[in-house]
Parts: structure tokens; C-alpha cells; sequence
């Protein structure tokens, strides 16, 4: 299948060659034909997909089809949980705009609103938002959405997770009712199912799995160490494979920083990106990062989300992630687009327990190995580490027990200690 059997206009597939895409991914193939005819949509599907071209190519082409000149009332929202999510889905709408005659801009918390309301004065017909900057302006009486004719909520799992749902329905009741709706999300829970069904009017479901993100296409290693060595190892494992690309997770913002500060003392340049970094510390580390001046980028799980960061050789888990889910998204930023990638995960004996639940999450067990000088410690305890002990998070196992010991099979609550 090509972009020209899907019914895009000449602008938009002059765009798509400038980019250099030749044939539509199967989301796009799935999700630009209902779109095209109007038709709500729910899919599922990941950073990784190609979801982003998905939804915007046939959003233009509809909303190209009337332009507005004069007046420009916002036509179309896209609702995105992260700032950095929102300015990539925004560099996108620029670029596969650029053959037509359509504004568009950006606007997320944690940066100045001026130059945002500017760009929302002169007339945009697309606006690309995080919900708490969005509502802001809007109480602020600086924008309308009553003339909003398409909907995208984009990773709405991630915005649930974020604790944005009452945001969500604020502005869903600022909206008028008659609209298009597009709403995709990399996991379909019961909140995310009931979610969908208060939004969307008779969608067409599509779906598409990430090619070579799965778990099976990516090597995976686990190096047993004690925990005073990670930091040690970690530089060996970087230094003597000459890696140049490197994304590092860590389970606490301190965790990021620390890191870092000691990868760029052993000559590693470095740099941290989680949630208490400004708006211009985590675009320049990203920019640093993509242009390969930055060889280690070390993130928090949720400012890793959604970051475009292509062909990615190396994904190290300094810690594991708690949260058995967390690792399969960590992980899934190596081996995209047909490129090999290696997973390797440090782990102390405290964290015995959460490689468990990502083994049974993924039904196989990691290859474990014990560098020289690296090996764990023989008396360290096995016990998780609990609140209060320099982790951010909650061991769900222990989260889900209640008062009487029994175990119930309810997930953990994600949104304990999100905010990373
Ligand atoms: P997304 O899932 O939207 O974050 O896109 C993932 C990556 O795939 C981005 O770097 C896109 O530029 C790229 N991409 C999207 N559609 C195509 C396509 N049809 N062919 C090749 N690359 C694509």
C-alpha cells in the first residue's frame, strides 16, 4: 500500500516524500481511511508506530479541505501528556503542514505563556496542548475551543496515569458536543475503556503492535551486582563498549542526577531529564542527546515517555522499575526500525522481587551474568526496599496486600509516586 491509495491530498504526500516515508506504517494504513471518512477512532498503539503521522496527516487533510483564512477559530485539539510529547507531535503538525494553508502552535506548562498566547491571537486552526497549560489559558478567557470540530487524545493511558482525567473532562465540556474524536492508547484498561466510551461516538478500533519492539526481538541481559558497584559498573559497561548512545533509567529524579554527576566525572558526557528539570534544561538535553554531543541520557520512566528518540542500541536500567509494565516500555525504546538493540538491567538482591514480576509479566527468564569484581553481595538483604528509604515508589506487592494479609489481585495504583 502507498500514501496515494489512502486518499491524502498532493500537499500532504509532497510532505510525506520530504520527510522520506514511502509507505504507510499499519496504523497509518489502519487509522488514515476511518479518519478520512469522518468516523471516531480508537487505537492502540505506541510511541514507536508511526501514531503521531496517524492521526495528523488525515486531521490536515479534512481540516484543509475548508480552510479558514480570515477568521481562524481553533479547529482541531490535540491533547498530549507530556510537554515534550506535545512539542514532538507539534514539530510533526509543522512539518506535514508545510504545502498548506494552516496554522497551528504549541502551548505547555512550565515556560513563559506570553509567546503562546501571541501565536494563539494572530489565529491558529490547530492547537497542541498538555491539559493544565490548556486550562489555564482557557479560564484566562485567552482561547476558545467551542469551534473545536476533531478531538485527539493522544496516549491516554499515560494521561490517566498522570492523574489528568478530571482535566480531560473539563475539556471535553468545553468542546462542542457534535465533533470528530480520535483517541489512541498503548493499554486498554477498564478506566481507559470506560474513558473511550464517555468520548467517542461509535469508533471504528484499530491496532497495531510496534515492529521490533517487542520483547522477544530485543537482547536482554541482567548484570547481578551489589548495589554500592552499580555506579562503577555501569561506566565500565559504557567505557569498555565504546557505547555512544546510551539511555539510562533510573527510578528517582536524585537517582538521575547523581548518576549523571558521575558519569561526567569519569569523562561520560551526561545529562539528566526528569520531571524537576525546566522546560529548556530537558530540550537541550534531549537536542544534546539526538545529535549525539550527550553519549548518556539518564531518565525518570515517566519524562522517557513518549521521547522520539530513533535507532536506540542501548537502553541500561540502572534500577528496575517496580512497576513489572515500566520495564516493557523502557525497553521497547531499543531495536526500533529494524536496528538491534541490547536491554541490560542492573540488579542488586533488593530487587530480587521486582525482576520476578517482569519475568512473569513476560513469560522468560533474563540471562544473568556476574562481572569480576562486580558480583553481589552475598549477605545483602532480598527485601524490597520500602517508602521512606530513598525510593520514590511503593513495592506494589506490598501496596496490595491490606490489612489482613491476603492478597488481592487488583494492580497496583499507578498513580502513587508518578510524577517523575
Ligand atoms: P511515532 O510512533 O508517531 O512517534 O513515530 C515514530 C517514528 O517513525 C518517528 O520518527 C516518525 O518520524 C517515523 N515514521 C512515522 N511514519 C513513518 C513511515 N510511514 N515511514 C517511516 N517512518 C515513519
Amino acid at each position: 500500500m502507498s500514501f496515494q491509495t489512502l486518499g491524502l491530498s498532493e500537499a500532504l504526500l509532497k510532505a510525506i516524500s520530504k520527510k522520506g516515508y514511502t509507505t504507510p506504517s499499519p496504523i497509518q494504513q489502519k487509522a488514515i481511511p476511518p479518519v478520512l471518512q469522518g468516523k471516531d477512532v480508537l487505537a492502540s498503539a505506541q510511541t514507536g508506530t508511526g501514531k503521531t503521522a496517524g492521526f495528523t496527516l488525515p486531521l490536515l487533510h479534512l481540516l484543509s479541505e475548508n480552510s479558514k483564512t480570515k477568521y481562524r477559530p481553533i479547529r482541531a485539539l490535540i491533547l498530549t501528556p507530556t510537554r515534550e510529547l506535545a512539542a514532538q507531535v507539534y514539530a510533526n503538525v509543522r512539518e506535514y503542514s508545510e504545502f498548506l494553508n494552516l496554522r497551528s502552535a504549541v502551548i505547555f506548562g512550565g515556560v513563559n505563556q506570553k509567546p503562546q498566547v501571541a501565536t494563539i491571537r494572530q489565529g491558529i486552526d490547530i492547537l497542541v496542548a498538555t491539559p493544565g497549560r490548556l486550562l489555564d489559558l482557557q479560564n484566562q478567557g485567552l482561547l476558545s475551543l467551542k469551534r473545536i470540530e476533531i478531538f485527539v487524545l493522544d496516549e491516554a493511558d499515560r494521561m490517566l496515569d498522570m492523574g489528568f482525567l478530571r482535566d480531560i473532562q473539563k475539556v471535553i465540556n468545553s468542546m462542542p458536543e457534535k465533533r470528530q474524536n480520535l483517541m489512541f492508547s498503548a493499554t486498554f484498561s477498564k478506566d481507559i475503556k470506560k474513558l473511550a466510551h464517555g468520548i467517542l461516538d461509535h469508533p471504528v478500533q484499530v491496532e497495531a503492535t510496534p515492529e521490533n519492539t517487542t520483547v522477544e526481538a530485543i537482547t536482554q541481559k541482567v548484570y547481578r551486582v551489589a548495589k554500592g558497584k552499580k555506579t562503577n559498573l555501569i561506566i565500565k559497561l559504557i567505557s569498555d563498549g565504546d557505547w555512544k548512545q546510551v539511555l539510562v533509567f533510573t527510578r528517582t529524579k536524585h537517582g538521575a542526577n547523581r548518576l549523571c554527576e558521575k558519569m561526567v566525572k569519569a569523562d561520560i558526557t551526561a545529562a539528566a531529564i526528569h520531571g524537576n528539570k525546566s522546560q529548556g534544561a530537558r530540550t537541550k538535553a534531549l537536542a544534546g542527546f539526538k545529535s549525539g554531543r550527550v553519549r548518556v541520557l539518564v531518565a525518570t520512566d515517566i519524562a522517557a515517555r513518549g521521547l522520539d528518540i530513533p535507532l536506540l542500541p542501548h537502553v541500561i536500567n540502572f534500577e528496575l522499575p517496580n512497576i513489572s509494565e515500566d520495564y516493557v516500555h523502557r525497553i521497547g525504546r531499543t531495536g526500533r526500525a529494524g536496528a538491534s538493540g541490547e536491554a541490560l538491567s542492573l540488579v542488586s538482591a533488593d530487587e530480587t522481587s521486582f525482576l520476578r514480576g517482569i519475568e512473569k509479566l513476560i513469560e522468560m527468564k533474563i540471562p544473568v551474568q556476574i562481572i569480576e569484581g562486580f558480583e553481589p553481595d552475598p549477605n545483602a538483604s532480598t527485601e524490597p526496599i520500602k517508602q521512606g528509604q530513598g525510593r520514590d515508589r511503593r513495592n506494589p506487592r506490598n501496596s496490595n496486600r491490606n490489612s489482613k494479609g491476603n492478597n488481592k489481585s487488583r494492580r497496583p495504583n499507578r498513580n502513587s509516586g508518578r510524577r517523575n
